[in-house]
């Protein structure tokens, strides 16, 4: 498109922070995290800016640009991928599977956010615990197969957080 997008892409770009071969940026983000700046006359995606400066082409509004690393504040083009945005729905609904540590971690706590089951409670309880799986569904009422999963680090993985074990 315009030079303009370009040297806000390049400024952008500037900005964002190498993690892996990911480009992070530090800069603001909508509700969802998604990165977004001031493309000269009103906040757009961070993405939609990069991805039309590098490849030089307008994006339509069904398009999303979708980020084969999974990671929301990346702005690395090689990263990108364009999607339909009913594509983009099919694909969301289909895997509801934790595919990251940081995507399992956003879903347990909208999980809890929304059922106020704290798994995170519940997963170090168990871990604590030297009873068997019949005596905790016993005692605590949790699912003898919830507590296998839970030893089996399936479910609510243990966090390499030192301080885990101390938070409740
Ligand atoms: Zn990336």
């Amino acid at each position: 498109m315009t030079t303009d997008l370009k040297t806000i892409a390049d400024r952008m770009l500037a900005r964002c922070v190498e993690e892996g071969d990911c480009l992070i940026w530090p800069g603001a983000t909508n509700p969802k995290g998604l990165p977004v700046a001031w493309a000269g006359r009103a906040t757009a995606s961070g993405r939609r800016i990069i991805w039309e400066a590098v490849t030089g082409k307008e994006l339509q509004l069904a398009d999303c640009i979708l980020m084969t690393c999974e990671c929301v504040r990346c702005l690395n083009f090689a990263h990108m991928c364009k999607a339909d945005r009913s594509a983009v729905i099919k694909l969301a609904t289909k895997s509801g599977t934790h595919r990251s540590p940081a995507r399992g971690q956003k879903l347990r706590e909208a999980y809890k956010t929304r059922t106020g089951y704290d798994g995170e409670a519940v997963a170090a309880l168990v871990r604590s615990s030297t009873l068997t799986g019949v005596e905790i569904e016993r005692q605590h009422g949790i699912r003898q197969s919830v507590v296998s999963r839970i030893r089996r680090g399936v479910a609510w993985p243990e966090k390499t957080n030192p301080f885990a074990g101390l938070a409740r």
